[in-house]
């Protein structure tokens, strides 16, 4: 594949907490193990070459952030910046899913197409949206920016299962953790593909005991989300990233001068 179809993957980690294993595992007690604390790290993605950049996902913003005593590491605009990368000129963003630590921020964005799957745009502009299990994890005035940006005409909303972004960024719809949630699929150099899970996949124990998250729209398209993804990453050259996992900073090398534990670059 030529450069401009192949990409440079970097996962941005800028925000963490401390949890628990029974607070992120549904029903964990099913599963008779103590409870232990996990780390929760936050990430926002860019796949970016000569031609193109794209944002996945914009992280949460200062209000919902603060509201579930999240720690904020760098905010997410400002740790793009220190990538190179100006909100303010970027021309695609995708978004997973619209839960508040993946669409915070998007009025940083004002210049960009916004991507998302209709079935998630449609529920979070529905009236179950607005169910306390449901809300509990989105932004009201959030969820209304993303209807605002529809209005402005920037919105794309994805029907179909399968959308491909541009040359070598592919989307699948899953679901499971929210109607509509995405995973995102970017070729990288050398003829690999970074497997973007986002919340599909927040943790590699998560795929690799099957063990789902506790926040969930739908358990069985969860499951087959998780069978989907191991499909994915049994070919050769494919590189998984959970959505929340502080592995992805070990796993993958630092992204080169880039500020120390910011950064890692996926391919
Ligand atoms: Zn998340």
């Amino acid at each position: 594949m030529s450069a401009d179809t192949t990409y440079e993957v970097i996962a941005v980690r800028y925000g963490t907490r401390t949890a628990s294993k029974a607070e992120v595992y549904l029903n964990y007690s099913t599963y008779g193990e103590p409870d232990e604390p996990l780390r929760m790290d936050y990430y926002c993605w860019v796949a970016r070459n000569a031609t193109r950049t794209v944002v996945i996902d914009t992280g949460f913003g200062p209000v919902g952030g603060a509201r579930r005593r999240r720690t904020t590491l760098v905010p997410p605009v400002a740790a793009l910046a220190r990538l190179g990368v100006d909100a303010a000129n970027v021309r695609q963003v995708i978004v997973t899913h619209a839960h508040y630590d993946h669409i915070g921020n998007l009025a940083a964005f004002p210049a960009a197409e916004v991507i998302i799957a209709r079935r998630e745009f449609d529920f979070w502009t529905g009236p179950y949206a607005r169910r306390q299990q449901f809300a509990w994890s989105t932004e009201a005035a959030e969820l209304a920016y993303l209807s605002d940006i529809d209005r402005q005409g920037r919105l794309t909303a994805v029907a179909d299962a399968a959308y491909r972004v541009a040359p070598g960024i592919d989307l699948l719809t899953v679901g499971g953790h929210t109607p509509g949630q995405v995973i995102v699929l970017v070729a990288v150099a050398g003829g690999g593909q970074a497997v973007l899970a986002s919340d599909a996949v927040h943790y590699y124990e998560e795929i690799e005991r099957d063990r789902p998250f506790a926040f969930v729209a739908d358990l069985e398209a969860m499951y087959r989300g998780f069978d989907l993804l191991k499909e994915i990453i049994g070919e050769p050259g494919r590189l998984l990233v959970p959505g929340h996992d502080p592995e992805v900073m070990g796993r993958f090398a630092p992204l080169a001068g880039a500020p120390t534990g910011l950064a890692v670059r996926v391919g």
